[in-house]
């Protein structure tokens, strides 16, 4: 049951730019409500499809709907605001969560918002660690960023220059024939290797390089190197540049903060190298909770929430999806 003061308002926020379509309820308390999500999963040796996401996404898209509403006991008409993820993303996939948000915001005659996927990642983990200014590492399937928050926009510090960290995990996952999205299974096969495997460490600057390392990963499977050793030579390797790249960021940007957060955050052997640069450098490592590290509609309901708050809202009209939005273009007036 939702229990909400006068003066509170509702979102009701649509994640849908990837593997994912969620819908989650928040309250300006910063309370999650609900969140029910689903991940278009694929076949051993397979990656994502946009148009088979897509038709994922519209088959679950009622019923989560109708599992918010029963889970709640909330009729619609107490929902002040709709919230959708617009960008960045699959154009096919966004545009379905999009469609469903349009449809909702001038059945129930509400304002429509639109969302950054990556600052709903940041938003959904401040709330829940309590982190006021840190320095961010935003590691998921569609970025891998160093970043940290002044006068008005996200600063980015660091990044990968070519592919993320999610999608090195999960291209090699899909090479060794693990089911999409692999993270979690490298994890599970990395914590029984034994022997490190010489792989390319690319860092420059405070940007890290991963097309290199995901070659030369492959070559060694390809030569019969034990599928256990590779996983965790990849994490070693992958995990120690991002670690390097983040602690300069940190000590340039004098943050007393780390915040990660976005799928990969989940991965405890990269929570424990940043715990260390952590303890070394006196910051308090946040990490973002399990059940919100990867997409959810919870972060785009709570961001709804920010958002509008501060006056952003967008005509049915007018809403566009957009998929290659970058977030430090982004005005965000609440921080
Ligand atoms: P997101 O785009 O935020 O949903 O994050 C998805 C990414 O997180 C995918 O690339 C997953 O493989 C990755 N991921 C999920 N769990 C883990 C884990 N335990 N370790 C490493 N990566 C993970
Ligand atoms: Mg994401």
């Amino acid at each position: 049951m939702v229990t909400t003061s006068n003066n509170s308002l509702i979102c009701l926020g649509i994640e849908s730019t990837a593997h994912t379509f969620g819908i989650a309820i928040a309250t300006s308390q910063g309370q999650i409500v609900v969140n029910i999500n689903s991940t278009y999963t694929s076949q051993k040796g397979q990656g994502i499809h946009p148009r088979e996401a897509a038709q994922h996404h519209s088959e679950v898209a009622p019923k989560i709907l109708k599992q918010v509403i029963q889970q709640t006991s909330l009729p619609l008409s107490q929902i002040d605001v709709i919230a959708f993820s617009s960008g960045p993303g699959l154009g096919p996939v966004l545009r379905t969560g999009a469609s469903m948000a349009r449809a909702l915001a001038l059945q129930l005659e509400i304002p429509l918002v639109p969302i950054h996927h990556a600052i709903g990642h940041i938003e959904i983990a401040s709330l829940f660690t309590g982190a006021r200014d840190p320095l961010v590492q935003l590691v998921s399937g569609g970025h891998t960023s160093i970043i940290a928050f002044g006068q008005g926009y996200w600063r980015i510090y660091g990044e990968t220059q070519d592919i993320t960290l999610g999608n090195l995990l999960d291209v090699f996952a899909r090479t060794a024939g693990l089911p999409f999205p692999g993270g979690k299974a490298i994890e599970a096969l990395a914590r029984k290797g034994k022997n490190l495997i010489d792989l390319p460490y690319v860092v420059k600057g405070n940007d890290v390089s991963y097309s290199g390392l995901l070659t030369a990963t492959k070559l060694q499977l390809n030569k019969g190197v034990a599928l256990e050793d590779l996983c965790y030579s990849l994490q070693e390797v992958a995990f120690a540049m991002l670690t390097e790249a983040t602690e300069r960021a940190l000590v340039q940007t004098e943050r007393s903060e780390l915040l990660i957060t976005g799928g990969v955050a989940a991965n405890k052997r990269l929570q424990t190298m940043l715990q260390e640069v952590c303890r070394e450098h006196g910051a308090t490592l946040h990490i973002v909770p399990l059940l919100y590290s990867g997409d959810c509609g919870a972060q785009i309901a709570w961001t709804g929430i920010l958002a509008y708050q501060n006056g952003l809202q967008v005509s049915v009209e007018e809403s566009i999806v957009q998929p290659k939005w970058r977030f430090d273009k982004i005005h965000v007036p609440w921080r």
